[in-house]
């Protein structure tokens, strides 16, 4: 692995272009859509071919134009023109996705060289188009993969191609380490939710490392604890907090923001002061390795694998350097998506919530009703509302202020709250109004619960009321009828007819309103 110009990565690893060629093979035969573009030599084409006989996207092949005009040298020119003298290549470009990846062959040496980026993708396809003769398969498949499954896997791919290219010491790689990191990649690029792929992500690693513990922490800059947000040997761990005092390897990695390595936790002087909980742990090396994200604001990450015995040899640091950095991406992702997701949330509550009573709001109400009363006609269930309304209100707001009106209004709330059935829906029909949806509930069922409500409303005291205030409330019921009530306005008329009643009879009660 060698120079990078731009966004193209030269490398001269035959195994690294061979293990490169079968995932973008694998990932455009599985990513094409109508408008993408598979281009590659016949050898590859062939290959292709034998692999994937029911692969039914358009593939161009591309004459070796190289033939008899072989220089001395590479001709590296720029990524595009290397591609135009290349004696393989593939190149899959789609709306969302380009790829390139060529090698030339000299003799006995061989060079090669890898890019994402579009407009060098763009270039040698223009170039190549010209020369471009045959094609076959003419019925593309039409499939739709999601647009951030590509660009997410690329920026991975790259990513690891980068870590190649600054790391001699990675030489030492061998394929079976690639596909390792291509494992993990793969396995975490499928999960969506944080938690899943850092879960995911610990566990795959503890599994080919053979480690005895493996987990990711997060540390907010300047904080003596962390969080461990996800390990290898509990799927439900999430934000265990720890004191980074126990933890000098994880401290020594925030400050050097560099890998930390205790080849014997028995021996290592950085180890001094929580030897014997390592040695109860039966943790004798341990790895920390920085996750560096660009969001700032997402806290340190650090990935730290422990083992009982075996110290942890550059190959092994190798490859957690490696996949800690191709993951970086999934695991930013997946940050943003889980902060998206929350904010969806809180919206999504937002629009629905009464503020002052916490109950749903009027709209959610109508919606819910519209949901049931269509429902509850179709399968002929059962369906009851009640509505209600606290008597004399005018009078504790004179008497109280309306800022203590507005105290027993959520008070009444919560207290109807924890009172109804799960499935039952309580929002704020106005004012100081509060309709109860109750969905499968028959006129019997829904009059012993008005009863009960009315019972437990009336019970004082009212927080700021004097304790012997009491408050009550009237009740209107109504049930549907389903031959006589033909929408939803019909039962509300009905309740709020009864609620009428109740309160001409003198208030606190329940009345059972009749269908008109
Ligand atoms: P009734 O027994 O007939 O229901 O008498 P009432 O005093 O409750 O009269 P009514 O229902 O007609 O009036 C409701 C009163 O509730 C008037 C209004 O000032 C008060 N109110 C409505 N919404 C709120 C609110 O959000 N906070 C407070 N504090 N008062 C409210
Ligand atoms: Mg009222
Ligand atoms: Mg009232």
């Amino acid at each position: 692995m060698e120079r990078k110009s731009s966004n193209i990565t030269f490398f001269d690893d035959l195994q690294t272009f061979e293990l490169l060629l079968e995932e973008t093979i694998r990932f455009a035969l599985e990513h094409s859509v109508s408008q993408s573009v598979l281009l590659m030599d016949e050898q590859t084409a062939k290959r292709v071919r034998e692999k994937n006989q029911d692969a039914a996207i358009r593939i161009f092949v591309k004459p070796l134009k190289n033939t008899g005009e072989k220089t001395s040298e590479f001709r590296t020119k720029d990524g595009a023109s290397f591609a135009q003298n290349a004696d393989r290549i593939i190149l899959f470009a789609s709306p969302h996705v380009h790829i390139l990846l060529a090698a030339q062959v000299l003799e006995n040496t061989f060079r090669a060289c890898w890019t994402n980026d579009k407009a060098t993708v763009r270039k040698t396809l223009n170039c190549l188009a010209r020369d471009t003769d045959s094609m076959f398969d003419e019925t593309p498949k039409v499939e739709q993969g999601t647009a951030q499954d590509y660009v997410n896997l690329l920026r991975m791919t790259s990513a690891l191609l980068d870590h190649l290219a600054r790391k001699e010491q990675n030489a030492a790689l061998e394929k079976h380490d690639l596909q390792g990191v291509l494992e993990i990649l793969k396995a975490i690029s499928s999960k969506r939710r944080c938690h899943d792929v850092l879960f995911v992500f610990v566990e795959q690693i503890a599994q080919i490392m053979e480690t005895d513990r493996c987990s990711v922490v997060r540390i907010w800059n300047g904080a003596r604890t962390g969080n461990v947000l996800a390990s290898h040997d509990n799927a439900r761990l999430n934000d265990l907090l720890i004191d980074l005092s126990k933890y000098p390897e994880i401290c020594r990695a925030l400050e050097t923001e560099r890998t930390v390595t205790i080849e014997d936790a028995e021996s290592d002087p950085l180890m001094e002061s929580c030897r014997n909980d390592l040695r109860k742990a039966n943790i004798r090396s341990i790895l920390v390795v920085p996750i560096v994200l660009h969001d700032i604001n997402a806290g340190s990450l650090l990935l730290r694998a422990a083992r009982s015995r075996g110290a942890f040899t550059p190959r092994d640091i190798s490859f957690c350097e490696i996949v800690a950095e191709a993951a970086a991406n999934a695991i930013e992702r997946a940050y943003l998506f889980d902060t998206i997701q929350r904010a969806n949330e809180r919206l999504e509550h937002l629009a629905i919530t009464d503020d002052l009573t916490g109950l749903r709001n009027h709209r959610a109400f109508r919606e819910t009703l519209d949901r049931e009363f269509e429902r509850a006609r179709r399968y002929r269930h059962p369906l009851s509302v009640i509505l209600i309304d606290i008597d004399d209100f005018k009078k504790v707001n004179d008497t109280f202020g309306h800022l203590q009106g507005d105290a027993v209004l959520r008070e009444m709330s919560q207290r109807i709250l924890r009172m109804i059935r799960k499935s039952d829906v309580a929002a704020r029909y106005g004012g100081e109004e509060i309709v109860v949806i109750m969905p499968q509930t028959n006129l019997e069922g829904a009059y012993s619960q008005a009863c009960r409500l009315l019972t437990e409303l009336s019970r004082p005291p009212y927080p700021g009321l004097p304790t012997n205030y009491v408050v009550t409330a009237s009740i209107g019921l109504a049930t549907l009828d389903h031959d006589r009530m033909m929408d939803q306005e019909a039962l509300i008329r009905t309740a709020d007819g009864a609620l009428y009643v109740a309160k001409r009879n003198g208030k606190n009660q329940v009345v059972v309103g009749q269908p008109e």
